[in-house]
Formats: C-alpha cells, structure tokens, sequence
C-alpha cells in the first residue's frame, strides 16, 4: 500500500497536481494532464481544478488570514487535520479577481471533466476494488488515502508550523520531495524543489 502510495504522490500528486498544474513548472503533452488526474484519484486530493485554486491561494496569501490552511491563524491540528474527512471538493476564494482567474482555469476541458465527474470516479473505483477483493478496497484505495492525508497534513501544518515555511528532510523523503517546502516558496516555478527530490526525478524522465 505504501508503495502504492509513493507511486500515486510521486508520478500523479506533487509532480502533477502540484507541480504541473498548480505552478506550469514543465510543458508535457496532454497524456500527462489525464494520467495525473486518474491516478491523483487514488491520493483523493480533490478535483484538480479545486487544488490549484486553493494552492495557488496558499502562495499568494501564505501564512496570512487569506492563507486557506496556515497553522497560524487556523490551528495546527485544523491544518493537520483538514484533510481528513473532506477532501477540497470545493474552492472559496476570499478575492474576486482569484475567482475570475479560477473560472477562466475551467476552461480546460479534462480539468473540467475531472471536476463534473469527481465523485462518479472515486464510486467507479470503490465498486470495481470491492467486487474483484474488499481488501483489494482497503489496501489499493483506503490505506493510500490515510497516507496521502497525513502527508498533506505534514507539509501543510509543520512546515508552516512557526508561521512560515520551512524545510524539512524526513518530510521530503516520504512526501516525494514536498518536504523542501521553504526551497519551493522561495522558487515556485522550479520543479526542483530540493537535492533528494523523487518528483523532480521523475519530471526528469517523463519530459
Ligand atoms: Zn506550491
Ligand atoms: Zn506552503
């Protein structure tokens, strides 16, 4: 399963749902905008779309009152927690011109689909794991998901723990190289974020 995971965070979640769609960081061809959304299901981030308008907001606002998940102002265990029982189905931006922005993102097609369909898919897959093995439900879909929390809960509530970014080795290496959190504010449009660095490893082999 935390295999699995690793798989599904690195190749779909920090390279693609961050990295790609979030910061355009590296031009690939359209195969990769539908493989990261399908297997960034298996994380349960949220619609794409949802992701890039609350993490775009987390850069833009960062460890402010706008920040959408800053330790500071929301707590730590809210921030580490937040995840847990609601993956960000929904964006509320606290601007109107971030929404105008956001709307104009959802002219891309497949992000949009990936939007419409978001909940469909994730029934799709929890029917088709239960009916060729329930522990095939538990290992390949539940366990990555508690995996995927707690790293987004890491990254979001520790390394923004003093009220600004920070890095962090062990976060790094379990989180395909998001634990590099401070290298990545400093430089957003870079890929790599930091010398062990999984995700950048892998753009590297797929660009
Ligand atoms: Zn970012
Ligand atoms: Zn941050």
């Amino acid at each position: 399963s935390f295999i699995w995971w690793q798989f599904i965070h690195i190749t779909a979640g920090t390279s693609g749902y961050h990295r790609y769609w979030t910061h355009n960081s590296f031009k690939i061809g359209k195969w990769y905008e539908i493989y990261s959304q399908i297997i960034g299901l298996f994380g349960n981030p949220g619609p794409a779309l949802v992701w890039i308008g609350v993490h775009r907001d987390h850069h833009k606002y960062a460890d402010t009152e706008k920040d959408p998940h800053s330790p500071k102002h929301k707590g730590f265990w809210w921030v580490y927690t937040s995840g847990w029982f609601q993956a960000g189905f929904r964006y509320t931006p606290t601007e109107r011109e971030d929404l105008k922005d956001w709307l104009s993102l959802s002219k891309n097609s497949s992000l949009k689909w990936f939007y419409d369909n978001y909940l469909k898919l994730h029934a799709l897959i929890i029917l088709i794991f239960f009916l060729i093995d329930p522990l095939l439900l538990v290992f390949g879909y539940c366990l990555p998901i508690v995996f995927s929390n707690q790293a987004y809960g890491l990254i979001n509530a520790y390394c923004h723990r003093h009220g600004e970014p920070s890095n962090n080795l062990l976060i790094a290496l379990i989180t395909g190289g998001e634990g590099w959190h401070l290298n990545h504010h400093n430089d957003q449009r870079n890929y790599r974020f930091g010398k062990i660095d999984p995700g950048a490893r892998f753009i590297c082999l797929i660009k």
